[in-house]
């Protein structure tokens, strides 16, 4: 982390889990034990259809909402999607662009990625990026080349000054709930490669202000040492963001002095 420069964001993805009524007990549980606000800006991406009950279970905890996933086009005929100016209305202030998971399973293309971040940087919101390579790209010695395609395809178009609201999470797709994580010296060496690249497309100031996350089965244990890596500012985190005491553990580890 480097404070002076950039936010610490602890964020996490809830995936497709927690009903509505889960969501409150959550709100509950977590209210009992949620610390102080200090140095780290704290917010849950929950799925699309419990964003209104999660702004008003969190609303005392400082604790923002953010979305999963985003439809590019402004509005029409696309039955099943969820606008960029319908979270923006909802209140939602960040939203995942380009999981792995979406890439896998929906045929997100970094084409797809990037439309997604100019509709919710157009919306006044902070798309999260997601990038990460998979094992075998990793064991091929592929993984710079390949981060650095889907950071530059996802920021195509995007200027200086609403890089500043985007986030990027390193989220190597091998450690995604698979209870493997990348140990901090290979997730630091990504996210330090990551703003190398923005680094040379914006210049220097830009780069050292844009927060870069890591996930990948980060927890209690290991979240203190990963984010002691100096350009990695957070964590997305899934499975641990749905138990309140790990969640909380986490954003402890974030708020170490
Ligand atoms: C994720 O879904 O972005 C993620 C990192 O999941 P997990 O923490 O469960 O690996």
């Amino acid at each position: 982390m480097n404070r002076r420069y950039r936010k610490t964001i602890i964020a996490g993805n809830w995936k497709m889990n927690m009903t509505a009524s889960e969501t409150r007990k959550f709100a509950e549980e977590l209210k009992a034990i949620m610390p102080r606000a200090k140095w780290c800006e704290t917010l849950i991406c929950v799925p699309a259809c419990n964003i209104s009950t999660a702004i008003k279970a969190f609303k005392d905890l400082r604790v923002s909402v953010g979305a999963e996933n985003v439809y590019f086009e402004e509005k029409g005929a696309y039955t099943g999607e969820v606008s960029a100016a319908m979270l923006k209305d909802l209140g939602v202030k960040y939203v995942i662009v380009g999981h792995s998971e979406r890439r896998e399973y929906f045929g997100e293309t970094n084409e797809t990625v990037n439309k997604k971040v100019h509709a919710v940087l157009d919306h006044d919101m902070n798309p999260i990026i997601c990038v990460g390579e998979s094992l075998s790209q990793r064991e091929q010695g592929l993984t710079p080349e390949w981060i650095a395609l889907q950071v530059k395809a996802a920021l195509a178009g995007v200027s200086a000054e609403k890089l500043r609201r985007c986030v990027i999470a390193y989220e190597p797709i091998w450690a995604i709930g698979t209870g493997k994580t990348a140990s901090a010296e290979q997730a630091g060496e990504v996210c330090t490669a990551i703003r190398a690249t923005i680094r040379a497309l914006y210049g220097a100031r830009v780069a050292r202000s844009v927060t870069i996350q890591y996930g990948g089965s980060m927890n209690p244990k290991n979240a203190f040492e990963l984010l002691a890596q100096p350009d990695i500012d957070g964590g997305l985190i899934g499975g641990a963001s749905l138990k309140p005491e790990q969640f909380v553990d986490i954003i402890n580890a974030a708020n170490q002095e």
